[in-house]
């Protein structure tokens, strides 16, 4: 398949996606269960993922957003922009905040910084994808789908320039 001028093959189906999401659900289900946890969405990236672990989460809780990009094209830029964000007080509650892919980690850095400056509660993060660079600084994220090596990835929400965030499954970039 091709989007603009890049090549890309299926990667992970969208049944194993489902399965994978339910599986998270079930889990944080289990450790928040006397709890009642504001999810907060990485945007726009997890908005699929977001939707979906959110169907099958039973708990009581909330959703609020937080909106913040450090891509242009392929590569991550290492600049942060554009945060939109936490609308309503934070203050003493249990966060857990939902990316799509966890590269770098700086993006789940600094907003995990940021919410503990609000004085939240707790802070977790659950990540559909984990690539090899988080893996290997050890970034904090307590709920992982899939382990990545370095491919770059597209589809589930995941766009390249915008497009392909509608995909339903989840493409890798071929050579
Ligand atoms: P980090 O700050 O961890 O380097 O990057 C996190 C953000 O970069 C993700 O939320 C996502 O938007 C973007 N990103 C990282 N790797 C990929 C990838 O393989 N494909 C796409 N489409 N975006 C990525």
């Amino acid at each position: 398949m091709k989007i603009k001028d890049l090549e890309f093959k299926k990667f992970i189906t969208a049944d194993r996606i489902e399965k994978k999401v339910a599986a998270l659900a079930k889990h944080i289900d289990k450790d928040y269960k006397d709890k009642s946890p504001v999810f907060l969405p990485v945007l726009n990236g997890s908005f699929m993922f977001a939707a979906d672990l959110l169907k099958e989460v039973t708990i009581p809780c909330r959703v609020s957003f937080v909106k913040i990009s450090s891509y242009a094209g392929t590569a991550s830029t290492g600049q942060l922009k554009s945060l939109i964000g936490h609308d309503e007080s934070l203050f003493g509650t249990d966060i857990i905040i939902v990316e799509d892919i966890v590269d770098t980690g700086l993006t789940l850095q600094k907003v995990s910084d940021e919410l503990k400056g609000l004085g939240a509660k707790s802070v977790e993060a659950v990540s559909l994808l984990r690539k090899q660079p988080a893996r290997e600084k050890n970034i904090d994220i307590k709920y992982i789908g899939f382990e990545l090596e370095q491919e770059f990835v597209v589809g589930y929400g995941l766009d390249y320039d915008g497009l392909g965030r509608n995909l339903k499954d989840i493409y890798s970039r071929v050579g």
